[in-house]
């Protein structure tokens, strides 16, 4: 595997950075997880977009413009011969003395991996995945904002590790306030009866999330299939009495959950639907993109 640092492409064995990168030392810095569909980074703009938002959210500067940052994804999964791939970009504040001062840092790292897409197993989207509510609270949006994707993750790494204890797959947090937020690397959805309808719920952003690119897609999609959407403030009692749960990301897509704490869930036909409807999206986006090899 090649590496894609500062402008170069590495052999894995020597892609290396300094020890006094600030990404390292003080976990400063900001990333973006996303994933290419048979040659064609999914939603390549939002992306991009969102990784210069984290950035400004934090004052980075990341000293290169978006075109370069596309060409330098589809130079690195060209490169590494890459179809269906696993992409992460990180781009920390740089080597610099110790110490907190980001102007210590003149130069960030910008750092892109990519490799092969390893499919979750089918009986995860057939059965749905165990998740459980975490004791750990999700970071106030006053602290370190929960939108700034931001290489400090020890927030939803504590969470991961409660999940882990209980052999759950994901963990659900609250915020501080009690209410439902996310989970440790994905948004959340569930399933209420409203005057006996279904309508889809799910925290809004202002109970300090990370808006998903995801999660956005699938609000789009309830709408244009007529499920009622609700973006709200939800407490965990709701979520015991919803007939489905699901939760998103962009390389898991829409990931059904069987289990949240002690309740079961079976997987619904709301989830259902939406998952191939978004399957359909991503179809739809990959017939109008351009692909690696259509590079010049
Ligand atoms: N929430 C958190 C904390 C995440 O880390 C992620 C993605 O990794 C998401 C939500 C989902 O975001 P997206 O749909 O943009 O991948």
């Amino acid at each position: 595997m090649h590496v894609y640092i500062n402008g170069s492409l590495i052999p894995e064995s020597e892609a290396k950075i300094s020890v006094f990168d600030h990404g390292f030392l003080y976990g400063d810095g900001v990333f973006e997880t996303m994933r290419a569909y048979n040659g064609t980074v999914f939603m390549i703009e939002e992306h991009i977009q969102r990784l210069f938002r984290s950035a400004s959210l934090i004052g980075l500067d990341i000293k290169r413009d978006k075109d370069s940052i596309q060409s330098a994804l589809y130079e690195t999964i060209s490169n590494n011969s890459l179809k269906d791939a696993y992409i992460r970009v990180t781009v920390s504040r740089g080597a610099g003395p110790v110490g907190l001062d980001p102007e210590l840092c003149k130069e960030p790292t910008f750092i892109i991996i990519a490799e092969e897409f390893r499919e979750y197993p089918e009986s995860y989207y057939d059965n749905g995945i165990k998740t459980i509510i975490a004791e750990t609270k999700r970071n106030i949006k006053e602290a370190i904002n929960p939108q700034i994707k931001s290489l400090n993750f020890l927030n939803n790494i504590l969470a991961k590790i409660e999940a882990k204890k209980k052999n759950a797959y994901e963990a659900l947090m609250l915020n501080a306030e009690g209410c439902l937020a996310e989970g440790t690397i994905s948004n959340l959805f569930f399933v209420l009866s409203q005057n006996e309808k279904a309508v889809l719920c799910t925290p809004s952003v202002d109970c300090g999330i990370l808006d998903g690119i995801t999660r956005n897609i699938v609000l789009e999609l309830a709408k244009k299939h007529g499920i009622p959407a609700k973006e709200g403030r939800f407490k965990k009692e709701d979520i015991y009495r919803a007939s489905e749960v699901f939760i998103t990301n962009t390389t898991m897509e829409i990931m059904p959950v069987c289990k949240v704490d002690s309740v079961s869930y079976q997987v619904g036909s709301v989830t259902k639907l939406l998952h191939e409807a978004y399957k359909e999206n991503v179809r739809a986006y990959l017939s109008k993109s351009y692909t690696s090899s259509q590079l010049p």
